[in-house]
């Protein structure tokens, strides 16, 4: 805090925040932030550099990244939210301040359908679990509410036959919901709309309910000032 948290440093009001320092005279004397703001603003360039590292290894098979996703009209107009990987909502300004930083993957869906995944760094591994994340955005067994992040790829159909790993066969499912469809528990099946049906064992007093549509409302969170 003493380093990323000193008046000057780290302010989002800055076009380009200084982060590496020390803050010029100029960026000291136009910080009007309190001392609890530059704090909460100090703690952020520190997980961003963290984040930026390239430090923290993989996470479900990716690189440790922010996964956010929105429609074109949205970003288009810069207006409106997105959601990330976790359900927390992001206002769209933030999501293009962060889009600076990031390395850069773009999902492409028509109804429900992926077509396409773009992205500007190789992956270390296949990029369906991004476009899982944008489509299924968290488990897919209706009435479950876990995350993105925490989900598994469940592959929905003829993946043990086929071996063949579509993203449009492909489903997220939590850690305790995906062990319930293996032989004589739950099966599952892609409807037309790209939704995941949940089918309960025969004499089962489970039901599959509706299916889960495809963007999970996500959870209410505050948006701290940040950049
Ligand atoms: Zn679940």
């Amino acid at each position: 805090m003493a380093k990323t948290a000193a008046p000057g440093m780290s302010n989002p009001e800055d076009d380009m925040p200084v982060v590496d320092g020390p803050a010029d005279q100029d960026a000291v004397q136009r910080d009007t932030r309190s001392a609890a703001q530059r704090h909460h603003d100090g703690l952020i360039a520190a997980l961003r550099a963290l984040l930026a590292s390239e430090k923290l290894g993989q996470h479900n098979g990716l690189p440790v990244s922010i996964i956010v996703s929105t429609t074109l009209k949205e970003l288009e107009t810069a207006a409106g939210t997105a959601v990330t990987g976790g359900g927390t909502r992001l206002p769209m300004a933030d999501v293009i301040r962060l889009a600076r930083h990031a390395h850069h993957y773009l999902a492409v869906f028509d109804n429900g359908k992926a077509l396409a995944l773009y992205h500007a760094k190789r992956l270390a591994s296949p990029g369906q679990r991004i476009v899982l994340y944008a489509k299924d955005r968290g488990c897919t067994r209706p009435g479950c509410d876990v995350r993105g992040y925490w989900c598994e790829v469940h592959h929905v159909e003829g993946w043990a036959s086929t071996h063949c790993t579509d993203v449009n066969t492909l489903a997220l499912a939590c850690g305790s919901d995906h062990p319930l469809v293996e032989p004589g528990g739950f099966t599952t099946r892609k409807r037309k709309d790209g939704t995941t049906e949940w089918i309960p064992p025969p004499h089962s007093p489970a039901s599959g309910g509706t299916p889960r549509p495809a963007n999970h409302e996500p959870t209410a969170s505050t948006t701290p000032k940040n950049f």
